[in-house]
């Protein structure tokens, strides 16, 4: 069996119980080494095998699982964040199935969630916005024409970008072009739950200058939207006026 694992997006202790129980049990780990935290690792038990799948193929990490498989050992594939995302794992689910090998997944914390500890505050503020954007700018990558930033800009949502750093001043152009106005709160957030952690409040139009004067080239989100502001009205939920399934209202 091969149990695909979230790590969590950069602390250690980020990683839930069922994906730290299953490292402690793998005879064979692949990690995802450009990202995955490497202290994840120390806790493997004695002989287990450890691969670092930034340095391979989709072929070379399915035929170490399939060999794995063939002696009757347990692989776990260890992604960063939670594996749900931007982790090409739908094609190694892909080659398992071909293959009919059995598979689980465990989720992990994602660096969109990271990202909104890092910054303190909530994504989906009442009248503010109810909505997440998660996407990327394009870029080696395709990213369907109805997907396009331009477009899903026009929502004027909380955004998060994944994979975008490299792309600011096009993430910039295409947000404006869409609808968020140039001074549109946005932060760019490296690292998040990292020990060397940044976050760097800037708006729509400063991004490419930001990143830059703080050396940011890669690992980072983009967050954008009004949610980076305080003014939002409060919840229902806590609101004493308002009876929830749970409470009734108070007079
Ligand atoms: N599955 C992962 C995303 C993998 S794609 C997740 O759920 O987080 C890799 C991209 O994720 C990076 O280029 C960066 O945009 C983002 N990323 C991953 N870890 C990050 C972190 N700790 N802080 C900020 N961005 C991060």
């Amino acid at each position: 069996m091969v149990h695909i694992v979230g790590a969590g997006c950069g602390a250690p202790d980020l990683i839930t119980l069922r994906g730290e129980r299953y490292l402690e049990q793998a005879d064979v780990i692949i990690y995802a080494g450009s990202l995955v935290n490497r202290e994840l690792l120390e806790n493997a038990k004695e002989g287990c095998v450890i691969h670092d799948s930034s340095k391979m193929t989709l072929e070379e990490t399915t035929e170490i699982v399939r060999k794995a498989e063939e002696s009757g050992k347990m692989t776990v594939r260890l992604h960063t964040g939670d594996p749900s995302l931007y982790g090409a794992i739908g094609e190694q689910i892909r080659e398992f199935n071909r293959l009919g090998i059995k598979y689980d997944i465990t989720p992990g914390v994602s660096s969109f969630c990271g990202a909104a500890a890092a910054l303190g505050t909530e994504y989906t503020l009442p009248d503010v916005s109810q909505t997440v954007i998660i996407t990327r700018a394009e870029g080696k990558t395709p990213v369907p024409a109805s997907e396009s930033l331009r477009s899903l800009a026009s929502h004027k949502t909380t955004m998060v970008l994944f994979l975008s750093t490299g792309l600011l001043n096009k993430v910039t152009q295409e947000l404006i072009a869409g609808g968020y106005s140039p001074d549109t709160p946005a932060a760019i957030v490296y690292k998040a739950s990292w020990d060397d952690e940044k976050v760097c409040r800037c708006t729509v139009s400063t991004l490419e200058e930001t990143a830059r004067a703080n050396g940011i080239t890669k690992t980072a989100l983009i967050t954008v939207g009004d949610f980076l502001e305080s003014s939002f009205t409060r919840s229902h939920l806590y609101d004493p006026a308002y009876p929830t399934e749970y409470r009734e209202a108070k007079k």
